[in-house]
């Protein structure tokens, strides 16, 4: 008879194995090599750690070719309705990456991520966690505006999370925080609720990913931030541990990929 708490945490476990495998395959890889236990550390780094602690040229250059690849993007629906597509811009420098759901009104005319009354929000969070924010990278699920800002749909999402899973893996962020439900269930590939999904540091493909309330959210439900600002400092706690050089590479740290990079008109 298996004890209780150990099945749970069995249960635990295999749920998040589900979660990695199924952001795996929606990333497009199918198969990988086995590694019998005791050769882990003679194995190659995976593709995530690659860039991990090495802010510089590298992430710069996998974001352009993805940003390239993404030009023009007809994928799925929302392409019709967009002005601009709204890639992501800021700095692999601080390890963190917020992502958030789909560019809205302003985002979509500027060309530039969480710009609009979200995104003033979403700014004081990052200040209250110690950053600027260009000192840190942010980017949504999906790159076009929904219509109406309405929520993006399942297969909207399917077609553009292949690319966000790419540009997190460009970056090799310490920390990943998911902004509202779109973000946090693409990631985790789980159908639960977001008050189901924070709370905790959970993972994606081995990186610590915190899920939070969208700061739309936090405007309609001020009550919630007490919340949100318990998931921030999840967020700084994961930030100062390990050998993440957050604080070296800080002041050195160019944004990456501005709209105007991208020779993207800001209005
Ligand atoms: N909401 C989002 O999820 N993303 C943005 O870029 C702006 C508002």
């Amino acid at each position: 008879m298996i004890p209780d708490d150990t099945a749970n945490h069995l249960a635990d476990c295999l749920e998040r194995l589900r979660w990695i495998l199924w952001s795996y395959k929606a990333g497009g890889i199918h198969d990988w090599e086995y590694c019998p236990p005791g050769l882990e550390e003679q194995a190659p780094a995976p593709a995530v750690a690659k860039n991990a602690g090495k802010p510089g040229q590298a992430p710069l250059l996998g974001l352009r070719r993805i940003s390239e690849e993404l030009s023009g993007c007809t994928r799925c629906r929302l392409h019709s309705g967009r002005t601009n597509l709204v890639f992501g811009e800021g700095s692999a420098g601080s390890g963190l990456v917020f992502v958030g759901e789909g560019p809205g009104f302003d985002e979509d005319r500027q060309g530039r991520p969480f710009v609009g009354r979200a995104g003033k929000l979403l700014d004081k969070m990052i200040l209250a966690i110690g950053f600027e924010r260009k000192e840190v990278y942010i980017c949504n699920v999906v790159k076009c505006r929904p219509p109406e800002n309405r929520a993006p749909l399942q297969d909207e999402m399917a077609a553009c999370s292949p690319f966000l899973f790419r540009q997190i893996e460009a970056l090799g962020p310490r920390v990943i925080c998911a902004l509202g439900l779109s973000a946090a269930q693409t990631l985790l590939g789980s159908a639960r609720p977001i008050s189901q999904l924070r709370g905790e540091v959970r993972y994606w493909r081995g990186i610590p990913l915190i899920c939070t309330y969208h700061p739309a959210y936090l405007l309609r439900s001020p009550s919630q931030k007490a919340a949100a600002w318990q998931d921030l400092k999840k967020v700084i706690k994961l930030l100062s541990s390990g050998q993440w050089p957050v604080a070296s590479s800080r002041s050195s740290e160019k944004p990456l990929l501005t709209a105007e990079d991208r020779g993207l008109k800001t209005v």
